[in-house]
């Protein structure tokens, strides 16, 4: 198995849940079976639900008045569910940013429920910062704010939390659920598919105040009804107990063998800053996309001089296995993405091969 998984998702996982996991896929002893066998309704995976739940609560240091779902569709779905739950029928207008790739998509699906105002956009400069608060004119009356906190493609991250707290806010952390510690007492709903940070595709976890569902859209689809799947705790219909079972594995070596996200956030800084101070020591051979103060902690991307030059850099780096360093599709370049479980080690090696392409290419 290569730990050089530099992937922007899925994403690397810890080597321990990788080797429990293959245990569990071949019998999962207090269930007497294959994990990829187990009926959702057993006790097994009752417990198994119940502990992931109590680990992100945990995590997250997060209070009772907030219901926690592991729910499928991923990010994607939250997309629409959330517009459908706080601005349909609604005659404020909900205020999204547009800070890059993925806050572009949600922002189509909420104009489909409501009003929508983009308070800003980073689109006519190609998403290389994000907005200061001074470029922000939220207002009182909004419905709900969107943001995105870690923008994975372009690698911009909010290091800060946004908005008023009278408006409700909303976040899409996809991509950097648990990397550091989180006020999550400062947001009305905050949702993460697993596949960049927590484990495999299929499962998105949503964080959400109780009294968001005190008044409801009449009429929405059943399974697009957060009450519902709050009212059947997380099984309203079969839910992918692989993907969850492996996020209980993940938020258990966050919790025992990091010690909990304040030590998470540590790591992941010092691999952030050695990554970009690799990219500023080279004399503009390396450039990084994002603003300095806009940089992300999960998902470093940055481009060589020429095309020519970055598709041999990314053949070589391959070569040498190094896994998932071409850009997103949409922007190219090359992205490295240091998620919770990338080791330190790994982006040393990372920054040793950097190094000696440039000598190699310098010379
Ligand atoms: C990857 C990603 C998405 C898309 O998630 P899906 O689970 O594929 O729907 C949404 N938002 C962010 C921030 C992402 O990184």
């Amino acid at each position: 198995m290569s730990r050089l998984n530099f992937s922007g998702g899925p994403g690397v996982l810890p080597q321990s849940v990788l080797q429990e996991t293959q245990r569990a896929i071949a019998l999962v002893p207090e269930a007497g079976l294959p994990l990829l066998g187990i009926s959702h309704r057993s006790d097994w995976f009752a417990a198994v639900l119940a502990e992931a739940e109590a680990n992100v609560r945990a995590l997250l240091g997060l209070a009772d008045d907030y219901h926690v779902l592991f729910l499928q569709g991923g990010a994607t779905l939250q997309f629409s569910m959330i517009p459908m739950l706080l601005l349909r029928g609604r005659t404020q207008a909900a205020e999204y940013l547009h800070t890059g790739y993925w806050s572009g998509k949600a922002i189509p699906e909420a104009a489909r429920e409501g009003k929508v105002k983009v308070l800003w956009s980073g689109a006519d400069t190609g998403f290389k910062r994000l907005p200061g608060d001074d470029e922000l004119p939220f207002a009182a009356d909004a419905a709900y704010l969107h943001y995105v906190s870690n923008e994975t493609v372009e690698g911009l991250q909010f290091h800060r939390i946004l908005g008023r707290d009278d408006v409700p806010r909303v976040c899409d952390m996809s991509s950097d659920f648990l990397s550091a510690p989180c006020a999550s007492d400062k947001f009305s709903l905050i949702y993460a598919h697993a596949q960049k940070n927590l484990g495999p595709a299929g499962v998105t976890i949503v964080v959400l105040r109780k009294s968001l569902l005190e008044s409801v859209p009449e009429n929405l689809h059943a399974s697009l009804d957060y009450r519902n799947h709050v009212a059947a705790h997380s099984i309203y219909n079969t839910p992918p107990v692989f993907a969850i079972y492996v996020v209980l594995l993940v938020t258990r070596w966050l919790l025992r063998d990091i010690g909990g996200l304040a030590r998470m956030a540590e790591i992941n800084r010092t691999k952030a800053e050695r990554l970009y101070g690799e990219i500023d020591a080279s004399e503009g051979f390396y450039v990084g996309h994002a603003d300095v103060a806009d940089r992300s902690h999960m998902n470093v991307v940055f481009n060589l001089r020429t095309p020519q030059l970055e598709a041999d850099f990314l053949r070589r780096a391959l070569a040498a296995g190094f896994h998932g360093l071409p850009g997103h599709r949409s922007l190219g370049g090359v992205r490295a993405s240091i998620y919770n479980a990338l080791s330190i080690d790994a982006v040393d090696t990372l920054c040793e091969f950097m190094d000696e392409f440039r000598r190699t290419v310098q010379r």
